[in-house]
């Protein structure tokens, strides 16, 4: 059994409000994409990596091309835009295909090793990295007022690395997809199809999306350099 990766870094980054998106600034000496493809790169299983950045980021990404054995090429307004440019790079006979957001750049190469093997299991046609809600969970409509409380035991947080059956995949991504979709396993999960959750805690690959992130997101990385 074998997988791609699509490393998605395709985003604006808004929400971070730095100069540059997020996922291209130096986080611990590299650029934050790197840390991601370099876990990736610790696995045999994995064949194939494709990083995925905005149109005009292109031609100066092209330098990584050599440097990291990759392909790159250009995302679209919205995630799954993005992902589906990856996708339509995977090379022929790859068995799975593993998508992960470029700001989870503290993924380590025992996650993706848990999620793929879960993802390999007999009966099931993926798995996702996730962790178990801590909080108490209310549900609103307007952001104000409470209208009920979700029992947090059935609650788990979706992270990346997603790694589905590439032919499954491939085919959920060639239909239309409805514009709310955030994550890759909302569209395997509505055909009825066994997703499995692997709990990866939730520090250990935390999404960087607020400059806070960033900053702890440098703390473990040069803790765990220390620790090597
Ligand atoms: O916006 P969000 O935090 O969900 O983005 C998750 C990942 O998807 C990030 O790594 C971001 O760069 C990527 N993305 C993308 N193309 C977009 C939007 C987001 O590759 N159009």
């Amino acid at each position: 059994m074998n997988f791609a990766a699509v490393i998605v870094a395709g985003g604006a980054g808004k929400r971070f409000g730095a100069e540059q998106p997020k996922q291209f600034l130096l986080l611990n000496k590299k650029e934050m994409f790197v840390w991601s493809i370099l876990a990736f790169k610790k696995i045999k299983e994995c064949r194939q990596i494709i990083l995925v950045v905005p149109e005009y980021k292109l031609a100066e990404m092209q330098k990584y091309k050599k440097m990291y054995k990759i392909e790159i090429v250009s995302g679209g307004k919205e995630r799954y835009n993005s992902v589906k440019n990856g996708l339509d790079c995977v090379k022929e006979n790859i068995d799975f295909v593993a998508v992960h957001d470029a700001a989870r750049p503290l993924v380590t190469e025992k996650i993706i090793k848990d999620v793929f093997n879960s993802a390999a299991c007999a009966g099931c046609v993926g798995a996702i990295a996730s962790s178990p809600a801590k909080d108490s969970i209310k549900f609103s409509k307007n952001g104000r007022n409470i209208i009920n409380s979700i029992d947090r035991k059935n609650i788990w947080l979706a992270q990346t690395p997603q790694i589905f059956k590439t032919e499954l995949l491939k085919k959920v991504y060639s239909k239309k997809i409805p514009e709310n979709i955030t994550d890759d396993a909302q569209l395997i999960e509505k055909l009825g199809k066994k997703v499995n959750l692997v709990d990866c805690g939730g520090y250990e690959n935390f999404k960087v999306t607020q400059i806070i992130d960033f900053k702890l997101a440098e703390i473990i990385l040069q803790q765990r350099e220390k620790c090597l």
